[in-house]
């Protein structure tokens, strides 16, 4: 994985969204146009898949069901999609595509197919979705260290106490507290020297740069349509097919079963082979597509989103230390997406992002965004006593003028409080 930023450029014409210009009311009465700086909670829909899903829209029908046309179109649709994302995270030609709800269904997928007596390794800064799901007699949850390199030494150490058997490695590419980039190539060659796969949280990495599990040597990837400017309910695990294949479904139902006969006293069930094992139930034809067709707009399009959002978070840091009594959480102080989570002394985060909202127009997120741990430990590191913390992420519908305004309007609530 490249940490290093890419060079800002003056020209860039980054895909468009929905919504881009949307007015919200302010309670000093009159409206603005709503500057979202919560790109890393869910991103607002792409033009480019709001036309695919309109295209499908009068041919959906149920996938994998029915002879008729639109149910061909249907199949054929939701099977190209795998295909993509299969391309859009640099999978290898074997890998599983299985289309999940997001990354946090994705997650609990992987943790129900382990092996049985599979060792598992993380860093308890993860979000919930990753620190959550795993059970089993050996789990090893590191305390995420002061820099990138320790953590890749704090890795080894841990896998060199794993038992033997198999192994899993979780890490995330960017976290979604800080934004900052994780050295996951590095992560990923120390769990292979120690026989550990490794399962890559992609939801806050892949809206921001193009992921590529096989250069990096990752195993599976998870992510979520809703952050990657396609609607909700549509994520994907791609990886090795072995484990899933080995496993018991993870819903049943239809969908997930090649053959069941009644023999009476039980019923004898034959499950169908991956993907199609994990899909149970009718599949969101219409969202997958969505998820598809995002990928496709931000492949063609990496450099010129890349370089959009480096210009906005250096005016947004810039920015930012220009406010009294601001401070930035970090974990590494590395590069980072476009994600920026502060606390401001004396100030509690929640009131601020309700003025923000009210009196600006700015919609942030606020909390401990299912990063607790990690929430916690980074406002202690600055010398907060506060328990939450803002969030202002960047996406392709953030502009110059947005980050401004966040700005100036902290400063003002700063000085003259909410
Ligand atoms: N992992 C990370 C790093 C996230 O930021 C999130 C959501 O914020 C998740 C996992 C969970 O994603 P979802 O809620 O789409 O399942």
């Amino acid at each position: 994985m490249t940490l290093a930023l890419p060079t800002p450029r003056q020209s860039v014409q980054v895909p468009a969204v929905v919504g881009a210009a949307l007015r919200v009311p302010l309670a000093t009465g009159g409206h603005i146009e709503y500057a979202n700086l919560d790109h890393a909670a869910s991103a607002p829909c792409l033009r480019g898949v709001q036309d695919a899903v309109d295209e499908l829209l009068p041919w959906y029908a149920s996938v994998h069901r029915g002879a008729g046309f639109a149910s061909q179109v249907s199949t054929k649709v939701y099977e190209r999609a795998r295909d993509v994302l299969r391309k859009f995270v640099g999978a290898r030609s074997r890998d599983a595509v299985v289309f999940t709800r997001n990354t946090t269904d994705s997650l609990n997928l992987l943790a129900r197919s382990l092996p049985k007596g599979t060792s598992v390794v993380l860093f308890d800064t993860e979000h919930h979705a990753a620190l959550l799901p795993w059970k089993g007699p050996w789990i090893r949850r590191i305390q995420t260290p002061a820099s990138a390199a320790d953590a890749v030494v704090a890795l080894d150490n841990a896998l060199v106490s794993a038992p033997a058997g198999p192994r899993l490695v979780v890490v995330t590419g960017a976290s979604n507290v800080t934004g900052e980039l994780w050295p996951v190539d590095e992560l990923a060659a120390v769990a292979r020297k120690h026989g550990a796969r490794v399962a890559l949280d992609a939801a806050q990495l892949a809206p921001h740069r193009a992921v590529d599990i096989k250069a990096w040597d990752v195993d599976y990837v998870v992510l979520s349509g809703h952050k990657l400017y396609a609607p909700f309910g549509a994520g994907a695990l791609v990886g090795r097919a072995d484990w899933l294949q080995a496993a018991d479904p993870y819903l049943v139902g239809g969908g997930a079963t090649k053959q069941v006969v009644n023999y009476g006293d039980h019923l004898g069930v034959a499950w169908s082979a991956v993907p199609e094992r994990h899909e149970a139930g009718s599949p969101n034809v219409v969202g997958v597509h969505a998820l598809a067709a995002a990928c496709e707009v931000l492949s063609a399009n990496w450099s010129d989103i890349e370089a959009h959002e480096i210009s906005l978070l250096r005016r947004l840091r810039e920015g930012l230390r220009s406010v009294p009594g601001l401070s930035e959480l970090s974990l590494f102080d590395g590069p980072r997406v476009g994600v920026v989570s502060f606390t401001v002394e004396g100030h509690d985060a929640g009131l601020i992002a309700a003025a923000l909202s009210a009196e600006y127009g700015i919609g942030v997120r606020d909390g401990a965004f299912c990063a607790h741990i990690a929430t916690r430990r980074l406002l202690a590191k600055c010398g907060s006593t506060e328990q939450q913390a803002l969030r202002a992420s960047l996406g392709l519908g953030s502009t110059a003028e947005h980050v401004d305004r966040l700005v100036d309007a902290l400063r003002t609530l700063v000085t003259v409080g909410p």
